[in-house]
């Protein structure tokens, strides 16, 4: 692990933290690094993970990164004082790299061991911001984390397709059915979706 201060972070408003966000970049990895740690930008995360596996620690876990942006889960709005977030570097179109998902299991199972995450908080970009974002997308391989204990898979509801209230429950914010439907699907239903 290198580490690699980003300045873009602050204090977090919230007693615990118990969520992990997961994302990808959509831009190259010396991109994602500049950009992450660019004050101008104001965005960045706890960590980024190259396709080569190589793991940049660029806010402490004990501070408020800035990666979810206006988002929801569970009912609350402050995503980024409650989670620890990651950035994976991948297009968005390409499958993500042995390399890069061993280092992620092994960076969030340290996480896990340090943070009272239950299962259903480990999420995607998409599932907090399901209007805005579709990171870190279909190809995303959510059944081999829950495999290795990092999430929670299969959705607990076996329909193709659950009640919306079912998805509330679970924590989605269904005020865009639709598109909490589509973040839903790109999670736990990807085959066809694009
Ligand atoms: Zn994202």
């Amino acid at each position: 692990m290198i580490t690699h201060p980003s300045p873009n972070h602050g204090p977090r408003r919230a007693a615990q933290v118990d969520m992990l966000v997961l994302h990808y970049t959509a831009i190259d990895g010396p991109a994602s690094l500049a950009r992450l740690c660019d004050p101008a930008a104001e965005v960045s995360a706890h960590y980024l993970i190259e396709e080569d596996g190589t793991i940049f620690a660029l806010v402490a876990e004990s501070e408020r990164a800035w990666h979810a942006g206006l988002s929801s889960w569970q009912g609350g709005h402050d995503v980024n004082s409650r989670s620890v977030g990651i950035e994976l570097v991948n297009s968005g179109s390409a499958p993500f790299s042995e390399p890069q998902i061993d280092a992620l299991l092994a960076l969030g199972r340290d996480i896990l061991s340090r943070h009272p995450i239950p299962p259903e908080n480990v999420v995607g970009h998409s599932d907090v911001a399901p209007t805005r974002k579709r990171d870190p997308g279909p190809l995303f391989p959510w059944a081999r984390l829950a495999a290795a204990g990092i999430g929670r898979w299969p959705f607990p509801d076996p329909a193709d397709l659950p009640e919306p209230a079912v998805l509330a429950a679970y924590g989605y914010d269904v005020t865009d059915l639709p598109a909490a439907i589509h973040a839903f699907r790109m999670h736990f239903r990807p085959i066809g979706i694009a």
